[in-house]
């Protein structure tokens, strides 16, 4: 009988990804309800450097299949060796993180365990059937973001395979290190298809809305391009990533990526400045977590006001200006 819930342990350059942690949360949250264990994978030619980095975790167990070479970029012989893993250790569901790897490498598990693959989840709760047993309800975006689902896989499906976006859910972080139970898996990886000539560093991090400390937010009141370069001028000063609401991204102010909200991304940064944003639900959703909140609107009753630590009534455009001039 399939049991545990399973982490995808993502790394790459000798570093266990940020969202895995993430991803923790979410599976201490679903055992506090199953009582499953913790389970986590991860396949590196250096599995030591990176278990090392999952002490805080607190899962029960890692498996872990170590491999002759750096398996990175090859997502053929990678699926090939994670889908080996989990028809060995068979747990009920399976979390991975929403990412380019995550996504490509775990639809080709998919494929592989002919289960389904529930993709890009930003809510997950447990629910249970009458005969007692647990399913993970994977709560997504759909149809163009407008409206939310509930996925459930088939009873007696497993695993119940789910992606889930970055941002989501809270870091975990125990308070204290706990060294879980380690077993290697003798699978060996194929030989890949990909042959990878070069990696290059991405042009530029600081823009990730996620990372930022600072984040200056950018609403409908943002929208003509007056307005924008202000608002990115101002970004600039301040050495902050843009974000903004939906409305920004379906005019094309921003791509997708930069969207806060309930079917965009949630961020946690130090600092979130915004301007001309209404304080709609689905975007403060969010942004709940940000630590010092400032709003600049020009309607003194905006619903952005109930949740700022600062508000500021008046034009963004005066506001900007006045600022840049100093
Ligand atoms: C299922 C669903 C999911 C959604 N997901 C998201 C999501 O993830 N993220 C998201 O953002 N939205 C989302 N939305 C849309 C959301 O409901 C709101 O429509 C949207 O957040 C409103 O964006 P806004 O605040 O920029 O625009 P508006 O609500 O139009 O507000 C514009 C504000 O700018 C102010 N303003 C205008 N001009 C100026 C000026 N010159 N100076 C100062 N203030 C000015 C106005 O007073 C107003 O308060 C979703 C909606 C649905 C139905």
């Amino acid at each position: 009988m399939a049991n545990g819930i399973c982490v995808f342990a993502e790394h790459y350059n000798g570093n266990i990804e940020t969202v895995v942690a993430e991803l923790v949360s979410a599976a201490h949250f679903i055992k506090e309800t199953t009582a499953e264990k913790i389970m986590a994978v991860v396949v590196s030619q250096d599995c030591e450097t990176l278990i090392g980095q999952m002490g805080r975790l607190d899962v029960d167990e890692i498996y872990a299949v170590k491999t002759e070479s750096d398996c990175a970029f090859q997502d053929d012989a990678l699926s090939s060796v994670i889908a080996d893993m989990i028809r060995e250790i068979d747990p009920s569901s399976v979390l991975v993180p929403a990412t380019i790897t995550g996504r490509s490498v775990f639809s080709r598990v998919a494929a592989k365990l002919g289960c389904g693959l529930t993709a890009d989840c930003t809510e997950l709760l447990v629910g249970t059937r009458e005969n007692g047993s647990y399913y993970i309800k994977q709560n997504k975006p759909s149809f163009g973001e407008n409206v939310f689902v509930t996925i459930v896989t088939k009873e007696g499906c497993y695993p119940q395979m789910m992606t889930v976006r970055p941002g989501v859910y809270t870091p975990y972080e125990a308070k204290e290190e706990k060294v879980p139970e380690v077993k290697y898996l003798d699978i060996k990886a194929p030989a890949s298809k990909v042959k990878v000539v070069e990696k290059r560093p991405a042009a530029s991090n600081a823009d990730s809305i996620l990372a930022a400390e600072i984040v200056v937010v950018g609403g409908r009141g943002t929208e003509e391009e007056e307005s924008f370069k202000l608002l990115k001028s101002f970004a600039d000063s301040l050495d902050a990533a843009i974000g903004g609401t939906r409305p920004l991204v379906d005019t094309g102010f921003i791509p997708f990526e930069h969207q806060i909200g309930q079917t965009g991304y949630t961020i946690r940064p130090r600092i979130c400045v915004s301007f001309g944003v209404s304080g709609a639900i689905q975007h403060t959703e969010g942004i709940k977590d940000t630590k010092l909140m400032i709003a600049v609107n020009k309607d003194e009753e905006a619903p952005i006001f109930n949740i700022a630590d600062y508000g500021i009534v008046g034009d963004l455009n005066e506001i900007l200006a006045k600022y840049l001039e100093k």
